[in-house]
């Protein structure tokens, strides 16, 4: 086993606890592996060990990854959008990934839904909340939530699955915990409007617990697979 996949193991196991702690089954909570900075090679390492979710953050390092492990189609590789999508780059997001995690502009979302090629699917969808309410950071406030998720509901080759969003780390176990309810409570009020979301995607290589914890139904886990990334991102 390599070093990858052996770290993939104690992933594994670390959400396997914390389903158990949480009362969860633990197939309700699925792993996103975040590649970002990490070639194609490790991709396959973690693929042979039966992982097929995939998150990436820059779009055009991901566009050939995408490219290279196109041939590895049993069972094929799902590729998730996880970065800051600017205008220029929707086109390339529309083409080559199955989900967008950070859809926090219309704009954007219709730009998404008219560049979706027809003879694929419609582009899964999660918005991004920002919880922490610094104005500078990326996602809508809850209480803008609503209205951005019914009018991306409504675009005809876009599928909205779910609420995503990155806090800032916190000190300890209950403050994540907290932190990751706000973005739970988002989830049920959209929920409770009828717009039948199933992906809670919260939870990182230092957090997951919590976020578990907290209802998360996907983590995002990158360092804690792939070791520590040369940038801090
Ligand atoms: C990098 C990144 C992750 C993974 O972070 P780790 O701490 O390495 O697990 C998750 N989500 C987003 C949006 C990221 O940019």
């Amino acid at each position: 086993m390599t070093m990858i996949q052996t770290h993939l193991q104690t992933v594994r196991a670390r959400m396997a606890a914390a389903c158990q702690g949480a009362g969860r089954a633990s197939h309700d909570v699925t792993l996103l592996a975040v590649s970002k900075t990490f070639g194609a090679d490790a991709v396959v390492e973690a693929y042979s060990a039966g992982q097929t979710a995939f998150g990436e953050n820059y779009i055009q390092e991901a566009v050939e990854k995408i490219a290279q492990l196109r041939h590895l189609t049993q069972p094929p590789i799902e590729w998730h959008c996880i970065g800051p999508i600017q205008s220029n780059k929707t086109r390339l997001v529309a083409a080559n990934f199955d989900w967008v995690h950070t859809v926090d502009r219309l704009k954007t979302a219709q730009r998404l839904s008219e560049q979706r090629p027809a003879d694929l699917p419609p582009l899964q969808v999660c918005i991004q909340v920002n919880v922490d309410g610094g104005d500078t950071k990326s996602g809508v406030l809850p209480a803008e939530a609503l209205a951005l998720a019914q009018q991306v509901a409504s675009l005809p080759n876009l599928r909205l699955r779910g609420v995503m969003s990155i806090p800032e780390p916190a000190p300890d176990f209950a403050a994540a915990c907290a932190m990751f309810a706000r973005v739970k409570a988002v989830f049920d009020a959209l929920n409770a409007e009828g717009l039948a979301l199933d992906t809670l995607s919260i939870g990182m290589s230092a957090d997951m617990e919590a976020a578990i914890h907290a209802g998360s139904t996907m983590v995002r886990v990158g360092s804690a697979i792939f070791g520590g990334r040369p940038r801090s991102v």
